[in-house]
């Protein structure tokens, strides 16, 4: 037998990360030379703090090599105990904690303790890339249910409502959104609170952006809608973005004691501990100074009202305000059906994505990579300077489409 050996069902049903596959793109188009303004990239343009490298490098040298217990080193989860009361109130015990090799898997580890065939899973659309494919590798079945640009993007009950099923399982949560930076209204959280508890439903909160906001005041959380939702209710966040700590690979889960357990024993057979060395630095992460997300947050805030400004000046995009994270989602739709000089036809965002990296050499992700075609994806985690020169380009690239 020469032909090449079979895959398994469940890898052919999923794709490779868009956003990742982009990233290499351009890199690679970089590396040969072109001028590439790189819009893709998903982390902070932040080096991980001074102190924080530091309690790396001495993890290294005081021999911290060897395996610690599955769910992460104890003081590490205590730390995240601690921010979670400093920070919202909440009450976690550390056996409710599991740190993992990054907040992906993190969800990874819930969907698989969790889910499996038969089994609907709400996801409102955009969505984070890999919501979709982490629950089919569990076997079961992502629900997508829509959000409104014209309602920036908040959940509407009714909405709701019509995708949940006896088969609904639960609902994953992002606020602040990636890719749209929208944030769930405190309405749209009860009614999805008052489902999960009439439904038997859990709710996966995926607060990997919470401390990069744009404007005050508390951002509503499904915890604070109903007390009894802690029983029903993941937390997942980590120190990929609020640190600047994409490379170092962790993240965490709060929530109910059984889950975590189970949790626990998924990740034991499948990944061990996360990086010893990692979990050090994030344990300095996370008890020291909390300035660095604050001032990361300020740095973002003047790139923010620069690219709004520059996106909705060029005819035809609108483009919802984000209230956290570090993307913009504009609406580009209104360039679908266009061609440009060298005949390409331009029909979605793929093809719109290709264009404006193959002519304008931006690389941006497609909207439908996010369950929402009618959008592109930039990421303003990136200098001044990149920012106005990528408008200026992305302006031509669009105005010579016709
Ligand atoms: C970046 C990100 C995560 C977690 O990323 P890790 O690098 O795995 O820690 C989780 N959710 C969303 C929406 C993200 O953008």
């Amino acid at each position: 037998m020469d032909a090449p050996v079979e895959l398994a069902a469940r890898v052919k049903e999923i794709k490779a990360s868009p956003t990742l596959a982009v990233d290499a793109k351009a890199k690679a188009l970089k590396a040969e030379g072109a001028d590439v303004l790189n819009f893709s990239v998903g982390e902070p343009d932040f080096d991980t703090p001074a102190h924080v490298r530091e309690a790396g490098k001495e993890a290294i040298d005081q021999g911290f090599t060897r395996y610690t217990p599955v769910p992460g080193i104890l003081p590490l989860r205590q730390a995240v105990c601690d921010r979670m009361v400093a920070d919202h109130g909440w009450h976690y015990q550390p056996d409710q904690i599991q740190v993992s090799c990054g907040g992906k898997h993190g969800l990874y580890n819930m969907a698989q303790a969790l889910f499996g065939p038969g089994d609907e899973v709400l996801v409102p659309a955009p969505y984070w890339v890999s919501y979709p494919p982490i629950i089919q590798l569990a076997g079961a079945t992502p629900v997508i249910v829509p959000l409104d640009e014209k309602s920036d993007f908040d959940l509407d009950p009714a909405v709701l409502a019509r995708y949940a099923t006896a088969k609904t399982r639960g609902i994953i949560l992002n606020s602040p959104s990636n890719p749209t930076g929208s944030v769930l209204s405190a309405r749209a959280l009860a009614a999805i609170g008052e489902l999960a508890l009439e439904r038997g439903w859990v709710v996966i909160s995926d607060d990997i952006y919470d401390t990069i906001v744009y404007g005050g005041g508390k951002l509503p959380h499904i915890l604070d809608v109903d007390p009894r939702l802690a029983q029903r209710t993941l937390i997942l966040n980590g120190v990929s973005k609020s640190f600047a700590m994409t490379g170092w690979r962790i993240g965490y889960t709060a929530g109910p004691k059984h889950i975590i357990a189970a949790m626990n024993k998924i990740q034991s057979q499948a990944t061990s501990n996360p990086s010893s060395v990692a979990q050090k630095a994030a344990l300095a992460a996370l008890t020291g100074p909390q300035d660095f997300p604050r001032a990361m947050r300020d740095a973002f805030l003047p790139r923010l009202d620069f690219i709004i400004g520059a996106l909705t000046a060029i005819p035809g995009v609108s483009c919802v305000r984000p209230r956290g994270a570090f993307y913009v989602f504009p609406n580009v739709s209104a360039y679908f059906g266009k061609k440009s000089s060298s005949g390409k036809v331009i029909n979605d965002s793929v093809s719109l994505a290709d264009y404006l990296l193959e002519e304008a050499l931006l690389a941006t992700v497609p909207g439908a990579a996010f369950g929402a075609d009618q959008f592109i994806r930039f990421s303003f985690a990136t200098s001044m300077e990149i920012l106005e020169a990528g408008m200026q380009r992305l302006a031509k690239a669009l105005a010579g489409l016709s």
